[in-house]
Formats: structure tokens, sequence, C-alpha cells
């Protein structure tokens, strides 16, 4: 077990920097020119937050990744031996690695597309809505909203199914590539972008206004549209919104915003 490595914490935190400075640009950009929402500052509210959040991050969920994946196997076995992750992670599922790599990538992202929905949606209900409240309370979106999340929210929730599909025997180089592919794209859909895609692709891939009507309120949206990537699940399970052309998400934030956000 590899945990409080200093060189991979330096190199995590200035991979942060680097993530922090080239998606300010871009989506300062983006948003000048085809913004959701008019005139929202650069430092919008809850600026901060956002961002000690995003470099918490930056330490907190390798390390988290590591004991989950380890505490998980010790729980369910009740055996330790780090030798017996170490071979699992080498070798995985045979069947599965034989696959092409690219296929091997698609199939990882549709399995934690849809544990993904299914986590979602139950932080949405009375027993874990606590833990995802603190997401849902920004009133003014950008990219960086992606990493206004309860820390908890995302041990149960991506850090989780990293561990899960670490188990399940992917190649672990899936992580190290998707990890990055999976943050970016969550930028993105919480960017200030008047984006939308037309059909049939906005079933196949979420877009910023098919995610900024999961900000708004329960009354106009809110509780919908909760697939991280591919919309098809929420067309399948029945959560997909996508209101008549020209409506747009306008009330973002909580129905209730007079509350502690934090348990
Ligand atoms: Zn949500
Ligand atoms: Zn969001």
């Amino acid at each position: 077990m590899n945990l409080f490595d200093t060189q991979q914490i330096i190199g995590s935190l200035s991979q942060h920097m680097a993530i922090w400075i080239g998606m300010t640009l871009f989506f300062t950009m983006v948003a000048a020119i085809f913004p959701a929402v008019h005139g929202q500052k650069i430092f919008r509210k809850d600026y901060l937050t956002d961002l000690a959040l995003f470099f918490v991050g930056a330490v907190f969920y390798s390390q988290a990744f590591i004991i989950m994946l380890h505490g998980v196997v010790a729980i369910s076995t009740f055996y330790y031996n780090e030798s017996v992750i170490a071979a699992h992670m080498k070798d995985g599922t045979p069947a599965l690695r034989a696959l092409p790599f690219w296929a091997q990538g698609i199939l990882y992202l549709v399995i934690s597309d849809f544990i993904l929905y299914w986590l979602h949606r139950w932080y949405h209900s009375a027993s874990l809505w606590r833990w995802h409240k603190l997401h849902h309370s920004a009133t003014e979106m950008d990219w960086l909203t992606m990493a206004r999340f309860h820390p908890f929210n995302l041990l149960l929730y991506s850090t989780f199914v990293s561990v899960v599909m670490t188990l399940v025997g992917f190649d672990p180089a899936m992580l190290v590539w998707l990890a990055p592919a999976n943050l970016i794209y969550s930028a993105f859909v919480h960017a200030n972008w008047d984006l939308e895609f037309p059909r049939p692709l906005n079933y196949i891939l979420a877009s910023p206004i098919f995610h900024r009507w999961h900000h708004t309120h329960t009354k106009e949206g809110g509780n919908s549209n909760f697939a991280p990537t591919f919309p098809v699940l929420d067309v399948l399970f029945g959560t997909y919104y996508h209101p008549v052309a020209g409506s747009k998400p306008v009330n973002l934030g909580l129905d209730n915003p007079k509350q502690n956000l934090w348990w």
C-alpha cells in the first residue's frame, strides 16, 4: 500500500494547478462567447470554497481510493494480503483483459455510468440527500462547480466506483486514462455554456444544458437528468427531462437554501 507518497501528491497538485489554469482560460472564453448566464463573474459566488475543494480533492481521493480498495478486500474476504490485491490488479479478469484497450474503455464507461446513475438517484433520496445538497447549493454555476461535493458524497460515488471497477478486473491503466477524462467531462457539463446537443446526440452524451436542468429547483426539472455522461440511462429509467426548444434552466440551487450544507 503506497500511501502519502510525497512525489505523487506533489505531482497531483501540480497537475490540478495546470488543469485549473487551463480550464479557467478555456471556459472563461466560452462563457464570454456562448454564456448560459450572461454577465456571471469569473470569481462568482462560492468560488473560493469550490477552488479549495478542487485542490483538497487532488490529494484526498487518490489516497481514499487506495484505502478503500484494500479495506473492501480485507472486509469482504476476512483476510488481508497485499500481494493478492497486487496480483489481481496485475492480472484482473482474463476475459476483460483480452479485449482491446478501446473496447475495455467503452465497457468501463458504460458500466461505471450505470452505477453512478443509480448512486446519484440514491443521493436524491431522503437517506443520502444531506451529503449531496452541497453540490446542489450552487446558485451560480461554472466548470469549477464539478468540485463542489461533500467529501462523503465523492467517497460513495466516483471513488467507490473506481474501486468496484478495479475489483471487477479492468486494467488499472483505465483509471489513469479515464479519471482525467471524467474530470474534464464533469467540468464540461457544469460550464456556463449555452450548449445542448441536437437529436439523437442529446440522448447519447450529456451537455451543459442537460446537466443545468438537474441543478434547477425541483419544480423546474431538478429531480431529473441524473446520468453523468450517457442520458440514455435517464430515458430508459424515466428521468430524462428536456423541455420544448427555447426554454432554458433559470433558477439554480436548493428549494430551501437556508440549511446547513455540510451535514
Ligand atoms: Zn444531483
Ligand atoms: Zn452537477
